[in-house]
C-alpha cells in the first residue's frame, strides 16, 4: 500500500517523465487535475478508475478536504493510487498538503517531481530564467493573491528588491497589481515582462512586454489562464531566442485523414514543424488474403503502395515463400514510400518514377521491354496503368490485395476535423470516406490539401477544389506544399 504523488509535467507528452508513466501504466486508481497534459491518461489501464479532482465545470475546485479523503480511501482500500498533478506537485500543488494527510494516517507514499510549469513554459518560449550577467536567482511566486486573505499577503518590496527573475504563477487577473507594486518596490518601469499562455502545449503564446506596459498589452492580446509571467532583464531573451513558436506550422491545426497504421511519419513530420495535429483516419486497409500466383513469367512486378508491399511479402509468406521469389524479376515502386517498404522486406526497386502517380510510372516504363506485368494494388485501383501497358500489347494481371474501407469516426473527431486550418487528403479514398463519415461532403471550413491528382480529383467529384496540391505527390511534399502555403 503506497500513494504516489506525482508531477505530470506542464501538458507536452514528451515532458512526462519515465517514473511518471509507469507509475501511470501500474495504477488501480489514478486522481488527476484539470492542468495534466490532455494525453496524461492515454497510458492508464483500460481498467483504472480515473477520477476528476480539479475545478468543477470550470468554477470551484473540489475541496482539498473531499481530495484528502478519497486520496486515503484508496490508498487504503489496498489498491495503487497515483494523485496525478500538473507541472511538479509540490510546486503550487498543494501536494505538500496531501503528503502530510498520508503521513497523519500511517500510509507510506512516494513523490514524483514533474517538470514544473515555472521552469517548461519560459522554456519553451526561449526565456533562460537563469542567465550569466542577466539573472542570477530566481523566484517562484503566486500571483493569485487573495487581499481578503492576509495570511497570503506577499511581501511585494522584498520581491522588487529580489535581485533575480521573478516567475509568477496563476494571477493573469491581477498583472496591473503585480505591475504597479513592483514599480512601487523599486523596479524601474522598463523592466521586461513575458506572458507565456499554455506553455509547451499546441497553443502556447508569448506576449512581451514591460512593467509598465503589461496590463494593458495582455488585455488587448486577451490573455488567458494558464499562463505564467516572467519578470526582469531575462524576458526579453524571447525576441533572440524564440524557437518554438517560430516554427513554419506554429498555431497551425492540420487533420490527417490518411489511415492509422499509416499516418505516424506524416504526423510526427507535421508536429515537428510545429502544427497541432488532429488523427482523424478516414480509411483503413483490409487484407483480401488473395493468392498470389506463380511468378514465373512475369518480368515485371509493379507495387503500387507501401501497403502493398506488405501485402505482397505477407502473401509470400502464407504461401511458403519468402523475397528470393522476387529474384530475377524486375520490380516498380510507385513512389519513394512504397519502395522504402520494399527494403523493409530485403527488395531495392528498379523502378521508381520521378512523379509518384500512374501517369509517372507509365512513362517511366516506356523504354522497357516487358512482356507481362504484375500488378499489385488495392482493390478499388485505377486502372490507368494496367490500360496503359495493355495498349502496348503487354499481358497484364492485376491482383489486388487488399481494400480501403471506413474508419468509424466518432463525432468529436469530425468536429475536431471539422474546426482545422487544413486537412490533408493523401488518396481519393480518404476524400470519399471523410465525405461519408462527416455526412456526405467535405467539411466547409478548413482549407483542403491534395497529395496529387487523383486526389484532386475525387475533391473535385465532392464539388471542392483544393486549396493546394502537393508536388511532389508524397506525404513530404504535401508537408512542404503546407509550409509554404503559410
Ligand atoms: N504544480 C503546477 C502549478 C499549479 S498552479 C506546476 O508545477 O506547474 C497552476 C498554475 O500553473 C496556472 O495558473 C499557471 O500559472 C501555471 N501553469 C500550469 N500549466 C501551465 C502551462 N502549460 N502554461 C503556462 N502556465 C501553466
Amino acid at each position: 500500500m503506497t500513494a504516489y504523488l506525482v508531477g505530470a509535467g506542464p501538458g507536452d507528452r514528451g515532458l512526462l517523465t519515465l517514473r511518471a508513466a509507469e507509475l501511470i501504466a501500474r495504477a488501480d486508481v489514478i486522481l488527476y487535475d484539470l492542468l495534466i497534459g490532455a494525453d496524461a491518461l492515454s497510458g492508464a489501464r483500460a481498467d483504472a478508475e480515473l477520477i476528476y479532482v480539479g475545478k468543477q465545470g470550470g468554477g470551484e475546485q473540489v475541496p482539498q478536504d473531499a481530495t484528502n479523503t478519497l486520496l486515503l480511501e484508496h490508498a487504503r482500500s489496498g489498491r495503487t493510487v497515483v494523485r496525478l498533478k500538473g507541472g511538479d506537485p509540490f510546486v503550487f500543488g498543494r501536494g505538500g498538503e496531501e503528503a502530510l494527510a498520508l503521513r497523519a494516517a500511517g500510509i507510506p507514499f512516494e513523490v514524483v517531481p514533474g517538470i514544473t510549469a515555472g521552469l517548461a513554459a519560459p522554456a519553451y518560449a526561449g526565456l533562460p530564467v537563469t542567465q550569466r550577467e542577466m539573472s542570477s536567482a530566481v523566484a517562484f511566486v503566486t500571483g493569485h493573491e487573495n487581499p481578503a486573505k492576509p495570511e497570503t499577503a506577499l511581501d511585494w518590496p522584498a520581491l522588487a528588491r529580489f535581485p533575480g527573475t521573478l516567475v509568477f504563477y496563476m494571477g493573469v487577473g491581477s498583472l496591473e497589481r503585480i505591475a504597479t507594486r513592483l514599480v512601487e518596490g523599486g523596479r524601474s518601469a522598463d523592466e521586461p515582462v513575458a506572458i507565456v499562455e499554455r506553455g509547451t502545449l499546441p497553443g502556447q503564446r508569448t506576449t512581451l512586454a514591460t512593467l509598465a506596459t503589461v496590463a494593458k498589452r495582455a488585455a488587448e492580446a486577451g490573455v488567458r489562464a494558464p499562463a505564467i509571467t516572467v519578470v526582469g532583464a531575462v524576458a526579453a531573451l524571447p525576441e533572440q531566442l524564440a524557437w518554438l513558436e517560430a516554427r513554419p506550422l506554429h498555431g497551425t491545426r492540420v487533420a490527417v485523414t490518411r489511415a492509422r497504421a499509416q499516418a505516424g511519419p506524416l504526423a510526427a513530420r507535421l508536429r515537428e514543424l510545429g502544427a497541432e495535429v488532429v488523427e482523424a483516419p478516414a480509411i483503413r486497409t483490409r487484407s483480401l488474403r488473395a493468392e498470389l500466383p506463380r511468378l514465373t513469367g512475369s518480368d515485371l512486378i509493379v507495387v503500387s503502395s507501401p501497403n502493398g508491399a506488405h501485402e505482397l511479402f505477407a502473401a509470400l509468406e502464407r504461401s511458403g515463400r519468402d523475397a528470393r521469389a522476387l529474384a530475377g524479376h524486375r520490380v516498380a515502386a510507385l513512389g519513394p514510400g512504397t519502395a522504402r517498404a520494399l527494403r523493409e522486406h530485403g527488395v531495392i526497386a528498379d523502378v521508381v518514377p520521378a512523379r509518384a502517380v500512374a501517369e509517372g510510372m507509365i512513362e517511366a516504363l516506356e523504354a522497357l521491354p516487358i512482356a507481362r506485368a504484375l500488378i499489385v494494388r488495392a482493390r478499388e485501383g485505377r486502372d490507368a496503368l494496367p490500360d496503359a501497358l495493355r495498349e502496348r500489347g503487354v499481358e497484364v494481371v492485376v491482383l489486388a490485395l487488399y481494400e480501403t474501407v471506413a474508419e468509424r469516426l466518432d463525432a468529436g473527431t469530425l468536429a475536431a476535423a471539422a474546426a482545422a486550418d487544413w486537412i490533408t487528403f493523401t488518396s481519393a479514398s480518404t476524400v470519399r470516406f471523410l465525405a461519408e463519415a462527416a455526412g456526405g461532403a467535405v467539411p466547409e471550413g478548413p482549407r483542403l490539401a491534395s497529395i496529387g491528382p487523383a486526389t484532386s480529383a475525387a475533391l473535385r467529384e465532392h464539388g471542392r477544389e483544393p486549396d493546394l496540391e502537393a508536388d511532389p505527390h508524397t506525404p513530404d511534399g504535401l508537408v512542404d506544399a503546407l509550409v509554404n502555403a503559410g
